[in-house]
């Protein structure tokens, strides 16, 4: 995928990484027991460790560790059976440890890869760099009081997998299709729900531009905690372009944290970035090096389900989808699923037809989830039988889905309620065919120097029969009429 940007000197090309936080799902947080629960009552979630009290040991959530190993693996990444846990200090006022702890030199997950589709039709490798395990911190609440800052500490110690991107993105698509393959991975895993508004995946994007054809790193800027789907492209565009014109006005690009404004669509300067050496990481005493069994991460290989990329390979080769349909199928695990079961024993290309282009289009004008979908798989099947069976055509087809979708009713009985059974009974369309030929002598004389007109008859006869008569039938009916006439 080549994108640039064509400067007042030349074009230039953007160079991207992405450091993501993704949060574990686990009942407890990474080193005490206190619940994890989303949107409980402020300070209410608090172990005396996640409080930072004096004297308190943090206990390794062995569930995190093998959420992170999970993951590593559906990363398709090295697992490090060595790993290390440090402090990584720095003084605010949500973090009462003064440190949070987390790992650098040695992570439990080294290099891996994640396989992105592109709008093109390609695919593109984005390295991962590393994933390590570290605890949250709390937040802090400017907008309740108008001279206070409130400190909420539910979230201090809750699991994240930090997980780095090699600077391998070239586009703001890449960026986006990155990070929707990486949530589809986490949300198969069942190791992150994703769920970029609550803020349980957020992402910081590392930009830099250079010549086309340079092969050196520019200077890059990170730009904080881009929090929706929509904005990251955006971000990434705005800030490359602001650095293509920097450069090109013989200035130099600081490095330095920035903040994008989803509201104005800019990026301001927040702080100039900090080194590693700022935070002084060093290992954290309470706790041990973590070894791991190679059988402990044998044990989660095994226990790994199916991946998007998998599945789709499966779907072009058991179905004989396109690979453009099976991606989309395979982005979300219910849809998948859904269209499994819907396309047992039938004609599967049709069924993800249907789903790709009917389902979704009326899940999405009523803004509805496959999860709440009030169509269930054995219904549409079967609304495609109707059809394969000859008794209902196209057009009836979708008219009876908009009535399953609105009412969840088996497609057979809203046939037989509303007579739409397909009329395929000559004797039945004869007389209309007749009347129809007899009522428009003109378009006969036309038919006779131009035969396509008999699509115009046949438009007649469907409207005649409000759409219920086989089109095929009507046809041939209306061949031996119009030579007739
Ligand atoms: P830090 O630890 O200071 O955040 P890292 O070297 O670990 O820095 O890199 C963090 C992220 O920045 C990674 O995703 C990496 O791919 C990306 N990155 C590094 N150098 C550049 C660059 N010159 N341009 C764009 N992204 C970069
Ligand atoms: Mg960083």
């Amino acid at each position: 995928m080549s994108w640039v940007i064509e400067g007042e000197t030349g074009a230039w090309e953007l160079v991207c990484g992405l450091e993501i936080h993704a949060q574990v799902i686990s009942k407890a947080k990474l080193f005490s027991g206190a619940s994890t629960e989303f949107g409980a009552e402020p300070n209410t979630r608090v172990s005396p460790v996640d409080a930072g009290m004096p004297g308190m040991l943090p206990v390794l959530n062995m569930f995190c560790v093998e959420q992170a190993v999970r993951t590593g693996l559906g990363l398709r990444a090295r697992i490090n059976l060595f790993s290390v846990f440090e402090r990584k200090n720095y003084f605010y006022p949500d973090l009462p440890n003064g440190y949070q702890i987390s790992q650098y030199a040695h992570p439990i997950v080294g290099r891996g890869s994640v396989t992105i589709e592109l709008s093109d039709g390609t695919t593109k490798e984005i390295g991962i760099t590393r994933l390590h395990l570290e605890m949250d911190a709390g937040k802090s609440i400017h907008d309740r009081l108008p001279d206070a800052t409130l400190i909420d500490l539910n979230r201090s110690g809750v699991a994240l997998m930090e997980i780095v991107t090699e600077p391998d993105i070239r586009a703001p698509e890449e960026a986006v299709a990155f990070m929707r393959k990486l949530r589809a991975i986490l949300r198969y895993l069942g190791t992150c729900d994703g769920n970029m508004e609550e803020g349980s995946l957020r992402c910081d994007a590392n930009v830099s531009v250079r010549r086309v054809g340079s092969a050196e790193l520019g200077t890059r800027t990170e730009i904080k905690n881009v929090n929706s789907m929509r904005f990251i492209a955006r971000a990434i565009e705005y800030e490359a372009r602001r650095q293509v014109e920097i450069l090109e006005s013989g200035g130099v690009v600081e490095q330095e944290t920035r903040l994008f404004d989803d509201r104005r669509g800019v990026t301001r300067s927040m702080r100039t970035k900090e080194e590693a050496h700022d935070y002084r990481y060093f290992p954290d005493p309470d706790l041990l090096p973590l070894e791991l069994d190679p059988a402990f991460v044998e044990r989660i290989r095994a226990s790994l389900p199916e991946l998007p990329d998998e599945k789709k390979a499966r779907f072009v080769r058991e179905y004989g989808l396109s690979a453009y349909d099976a991606g989309v199928l395979v982005a979300e695990r219910e849809v998948a699923d859904w269209f499994e079961a819907a396309a047992r024993g039938r004609d599967a290309k049709k069924v993800a037809n249907w789903i790709i282009t009917e389902l979704f289009g009326a899940l999405n004008r009523a803004g509805l989830d496959i999860g709440r979908c009030p169509i269930r798989p054995q219904q549409l099947g079967r609304l495609l039988d109707l059809v394969e069976e000859g008794k209902l055509s196209g057009r009836l087809a979708k008219d009876v889905f908009a009535v399953m979708f609105e009412t969840g009713r088996d497609p057979d009985a809203i046939v037989e309620e509303r007579g739409l059974v397909q009329v395929t009974d000559a004797a039945a369309l004869e007389p209309i065919v007749e009347r129809v030929v007899a009522e428009n002598p003109r378009q006969v004389e036309t038919y006779r120097k131009n035969p396509k007109v008999i699509g115009w008859f046949v438009g007649q006869v469907m409207k005649a029969t409000r759409g219920k008569a086989n089109p095929q039938l009507v046809q041939e009916l209306l061949r031996k009429h119009l030579e007739r006439a």
